[in-house]
Order: C-alpha cells, then structure tokens, then sequence
C-alpha cells in the first residue's frame, strides 16, 4: 500500500455474526441464483402469459428505478431533495428491489466510494488481482460472493448518521421486513385481481415476485462486478468504474458508471452524447412537477475538465490496482 491509500479505521466497521451471514447468504446469493433455474423449466412448461410479463415489468421498473433514484441518488448520495411525499414513495419502491434495509445499502455503497478499487471497498473485482483466474474470482466476489464472505460491515452509525437522523428512514428501515412481503404480495394480488382466480395470482407470484426479485438482483450487482472492470473509461478516475451500455440500460442509467465515480452526487450518470439515463429523466420530469428541488446537475466546465486526454491509459497500461487487496482489518 502507498502512504495515499486511506485506510478503513476500525470504527467504519461493525462485525457480522455468522447467522446474519448465512441470512445473507440464502437471500442473497443462493435464492436468486435457485428462483432463475426454476425459471427456465417453468418457462418451458407453461409459458409465460402477457398478464404477467406486464405485471413483472410493473414491478421490474419500480424496483429498478426506486434502487437508482430512491436508494443511490436521493439518500446514498443527495442529489436531489425532494418533497416527504415523494421521498416515502422512492424508498418504498427501493424497497421492492429486497436488496435490504436503506441505510445498510446506504452504508456500504458510501464506503464503496471512498475506497473504490482500494483496500476498504467492499466489492472490488480486482481485489484478488488482474488477470485470469483472480480477476474470475474478483468478479465473483464483487458480483455476490462479498455478502457471504464479508466478516465486517460497514458502520451505519460511521457512515449515515445523516439516514438515522431521518425519522421517515427509520421507520422505513423497521417495516423493512413488511415492505420484503409487500414486494411479494403485490404482484400476487395483482394477479389474483386480474384473472380472477388463484393460479393467475400464484403464476404473478412466481413472474413478478420471485423471477423478477432475482433478476433485478443481478442486474444491480453488474454495475459493482461488469462496470468496474469492462467498458470504456471517458473520464479521469482513481479507481476502475467504467461505462457498460447494456448494464446501463438494465439498470436505467445506473451503467454509466464512470462518471458517477467522478461526481457521486451528480443527479445524471449518462452525460455524455447518446448515453440514455431514464433515472436522470424522471429526475427532471419531478423537477419540473415541483416535486424535486436543488438537483445537482452536471457542470459543462466540469465534465470537460476531467475528460481524460486522448494519451491517457487504455485498459492495459492503466497503473493496476493493488494486487490480492488485503483484507479490511479483522476480516479473517
Ligand atoms: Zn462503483
Ligand atoms: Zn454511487
């Protein structure tokens, strides 16, 4: 480690017992990856019927944009305010996505961005080194291995003292477990209502609860795995957060990845030429409806300013990042 690395201090972290692990482990890891080979036969067998592919998408959408709008840039990062109504409705459809408690995300994402490709991030896919088999492995880690293996969190108390002040964010966080089965039982009832019967509510269980609850997981963990290791980089960073434009369009903007790294609290992450970021278009349309305001957005003098020149570093002269990261303290 050089001297300019930060280290993690022992307070931004908080142990994690092994039950939670495993907790984290079932839902996080093994469960999505289960819910998408039962897909397949399901699929195969019975087909999906448009009723619910509409309601998957419904709830695919509120998921998607309520952990980039509503999780990322609203309470991770302040890139906006907005009005109580608005900020009660984009953490409930955060919550939709089940990717935990808002201010756990919260906390770990803010310590991703101090430390990001360095030792203390929690998800870097170059922690175990740069080529081949670590980099594979690296990958997996960032993806979804880190849930399970991370002995340490990170400390809310450290991180979002701001999020545990907020009344509203701590109500939220203790219903958390009420909005899991809401995420579940809404495109249920949505189903039943729709066909009038238990098979149409039980297939948009499947579709729009559990198949979609484990696609949106994988493609919000692209961003932490394929976005800070493939795509072009425009912009001068010191980590290796890059642009992926399918991972973009999954997750509706949050794969412009690049510069977000360069200005986390800028409301848009697609600014450059032909870079689609419906997350920073809803943004502006709540803007313009009064229910959003002091939005942070991008400055031209900026993004200039930190392109990087046409002699800097491709993907493989670029200084590499430290080789097989130690471990943050403590985490055996
Ligand atoms: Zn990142
Ligand atoms: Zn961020």
């Amino acid at each position: 480690m050089t001297s300019r690395t930060p280290q993690p201090g022992t307070a931004e972290m908080v142990t994690v017992t092994t039950g939670r692990r495993v907790a984290y482990l079932v839902v996080l890891v093994l469960l999505p990856v289960l819910l998408l080979a039962l897909a397949v036969p399901a699929a195969w067998g019975w087909g999906v019927g448009p009723r619910d592919l509409v309601i998957a998408a419904a709830m695919y959408l509120v998921s998607i944009f309520g952990i980039a709008i509503g999780y990322h840039r609203l309470f991770t990062h302040r890139a906006f305010k907005a009005g109580r109504a608005l900020r009660i409705a984009l953490m409930l459809a955060g919550g939709m996505a089940v990717e935990g408690p808002l201010t756990l995300w919260a906390a770990e994402h803010r310590r991703h961005h101090k430390y990001a490709d360095r030792e203390g991030d929690p998800h870097s896919p170059w922690r175990y080194g740069d080529s081949g088999l670590a980099l594979l492995r690296g990958m997996a880690h960032a993806h979804v291995g880190w849930f399970y293996t991370a002995r340490h969190r990170s400390s809310r108390r450290h991180w979002v003292p701001d999020l545990l002040a907020d009344p509203d964010v701590r109500r939220f966080d203790a219903a958390y477990p009420g909005v899991v089965l809401l995420s579940f039982a809404l495109p249920a009832a949505a189903g039943g209502l729709w066909s009038m019967s238990w098979p149409g509510a039980w297939s948009a269980l499947l579709w729009g609860g559990l198949v979609r609850y484990a696609v949106v997981h994988h493609v919000t963990w692209s961003v932490n795995s394929i976005a800070h290791t493939f795509g072009d980089r425009p912009f001068r960073t010191r980590d290796r957060s890059s642009n992926v434009w399918w991972v973009a369009m999954l997750t509706l903007g949050e794969g412009w990845h690049n510069w977000h790294h360069v200005e986390p609290a800028c409301a848009r992450h697609g600014v450059l030429r032909g870079q689609l970021d419906p997350s920073a278009r809803l943004i502006r349309w709540f803007e313009r409806a009064g229910w959003a305001h002091g939005v942070r957005w991008p400055d031209p003098v900026r993004l200039t300013a930190r392109r990087a020149g046409p002699a800097s570093p491709g993907p493989a002269e670029r200084p590499a990042a430290p080789r097989g990261l130690p471990p943050p303290p403590g985490d055996a």
